[in-house]
């Protein structure tokens, strides 16, 4: 059949629209919509009507959400008509198990208008045979490795979210789906095309989707990529609302910090970084990470080495606290104050306190301890971890030199005396070409 895909319209938020019109005179003959993973979905609709059919247009969207895209379908007016739609997943890409509701408005000559009964569309990955194993609204997939893979990742499913329930207080309320493939190049295939080169998985928060590599055997990747992906999930769940989200670094670090393992890894990576004076601001570290492989690295591990430390130090009780204020949309620094009793500067202070401990020595060229404005294309320089009270250690620090002291002025001073200089200077050669120019005979009047 022919048919002119036409550009949709508008991602629109629609309020739902009412129960399907009852209009006799138009009527559905097969309505259906086929996936072809990963290229496309197609849409395809066959209706009669008393009077010519002059319009019909496509719904459809992601189930979980309440966005709708509307599609002005072409037809030829009839009796009769044949339409169809095909969505092009590599343009308006979406991930293996979303659930997908559509529907049509059917519009006749005589002013009738019929909308069908929603229909649901599951986009699977059907170019492998999966096996799937629920529970506890988690479901894994998985294609290689047998029931035993399977049993273990469910495992560690299960032993996530019990985790999680007894030390942030939430559970899965949604289904969950999560799609373990056995290697990345399989799982390439199900992501998005321009998808960052190191990934080795995505989730999926607001569509219930967990997507990861893993070679079966492996089992310290299962420990690894299941409890933290699991962890966002329950905890988008918990705090989604419409005013107020949760900051990066909390969500990355509970996720991290759930990853079964000593976490020697993270600590060492922070150690390093805190020796080198290159630890990142904990206030940088609230809205995004940047996308540089080794900073985002760094980042990961300093998030989940804050969540430990808020862990250790003020007991379980505060990281479900924290997860109850974001879910009231209470800002940052508020939640902090009322959970903490510190600010998002003193938790960071307190924190690099502690890596005194790892034998971490002062950076002498210290630098502001602010981010620069791009910390994309350069990385924060900060002290190290170990941050002196100043209260308790007056006087210059050990190594302090002029030059540190001339760079340690505030930036009015060091402006003001460059300012005084550049006066005197000019004062100086303006002295000197009036004497010049009187020597000259220059000044003197005909
Ligand atoms: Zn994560």
């Amino acid at each position: 059949m022919r048919y002119w895909p036409i550009v949709l319209l508008a991602l629109a938020l629609l309020a739902p629209l009412p129960a399907a019109a009852q209009a006799a005179s138009i009527r559905v003959l097969a309505s259906l919509a086929r996936p072809d993973f990963p290229g496309a979905i197609s849409f395809e609709l066959a209706a009669e009507a008393d009077a010519d059919i002059v319009a019909v247009e496509l719904l459809y969207g992601e189930t979980r959400s309440e966005a709708f895209t509307i599609v002005d379908v072409d037809i030829t007016p009839g009796r009769q008509v044949e339409a169809s739609h095909r969505l092009d997943t590599q343009v308006y890409y979406l991930p293996p198990g979303t659930d997908i509701t559509y529907r049509w408005q059917i519009s006749d000559a005589a002013g009738n208008v019929l909308e069908s009964e929603p229909q649901q569309l599951l986009y699977h990955d059907t170019r492998f045979d999966w096996s799937e194993r629920s529970e506890r609204n988690v479901t894994v997939l998985w294609y290689e490795g047998g029931e035993r893979f399977g049993q273990e990742l469910i495992d560690s499913a299960t032993n996530t979210l019990d985790r999680l329930q007894r030390q942030i207080g939430a559970d899965l309320d949604l289904p969950v789906r999560i799609y373990i493939y056995a290697s990345i190049a399989d799982m390439r295939g199900a992501l998005e095309a321009n998808e960052v080169e190191w990934v080795g998985g995505s989730a999926w928060p607001n569509l219930g989707l967990i997507v990861g590599a893993i070679e079966p055997g492996d089992s310290a990747e299962v420990r690894r990529i299941i409890p933290h992906e699991l962890s966002h999930q329950v905890l988008h769940q918990a705090t989604d609302n419409p005013y107020g989200g949760v900051p990066r670094w909390f969500d990355e670090g509970l996720a991290v910090y759930y990853e079964e393992g000593d976490g020697g890894y993270y600590a060492d990576q922070v150690a390093d970084a805190a020796r080198a004076g290159q630890l990142i601001p904990l206030e940088a570290l609230a809205a995004s990470f940047p996308t540089d492989p080794q900073q985002a690295g760094l980042s990961y591990a300093q998030s989940r080495e804050v969540v430990a430390f808020i862990d250790a130090t003020y007991g379980a009780d505060s990281l479900r606290a924290l997860t109850t204020a974001f879910a009231a949309a209470t800002p940052l620094e508020q939640a902090l104050e009322e959970t903490l009793g510190r600010s998002v500067d003193e938790l960071d202070a307190d924190w690099r306190a502690t890596l005194g401990g790892l034998g971490v020595q002062p950076t002498p060229d210290a630098a502001p301890q602010t981010a620069p404005d791009d910390r994309f294309s350069e990385p924060p320089v900060l002290p190290d971890g170990a941050q002196p009270d100043p209260a308790a250690q007056p006087g210059p620090p050990p190594g302090d030199d002029w030059a540190t002291r001339i760079t340690a002025l505030p930036a009015w001073a060091s402006i003001g005396g460059l300012a005084l200089c550049c006066l005197a200077l000019v004062a100086l050669a303006g002295a000197g070409l009036l004497v010049g120019l009187r020597l000259l005979g220059v000044d003197k009047r005909v």
